[in-house]
């Protein structure tokens, strides 16, 4: 079975709390690449408070990145100050997908995808 997207977003910035609310979006799944760091490898400009805003919104948070380099996930982690995190994920296989979910402890009803 494939995940689909149900929404396409320009920016991980653009999934605001009101979004999560009016979506039942209980926990985000995260990806490093061209998500939370740019084609640059810069930081996305207000990453940090949006991520704070998402967690204060009572939305559990965790990287699931296909990279194998622990330090470079670990710091993004640490720098947003995101709990959780799993490297070599093997997108896109569910298996990380399942394990993430299961770390995040929220019981799903539904998947949804944003691109
Ligand atoms: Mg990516």
């Amino acid at each position: 079975m494939n995940i689909y997207p149900d929404f396409y977003l320009d920016s991980v910035l653009n999934i605001t709390p009101k979004f999560c609310e009016e979506n039942k979006i209980k926990g985000l799944i995260l990806d490093i690449d061209n998500t939370l760091i740019d084609i640059d490898k810069k930081m996305l400009e207000g990453a940090k408070d949006w991520h704070k805003s998402i967690v204060e919104s009572g939305v559990k948070t965790i990287i699931l990145s296909n990279s194998n380099k622990k330090e470079k996930v670990s710091k993004v982690a640490e720098n947003l100050e995101i709990k959780d995190y799993i490297t070599f994920a093997r997108k896109p296989s569910k298996s990380g997908f399942i394990k993430a979910k299961e770390r995040l402890r929220v019981k799903r009803k539904r998947n949804r995808i944003c691109r």
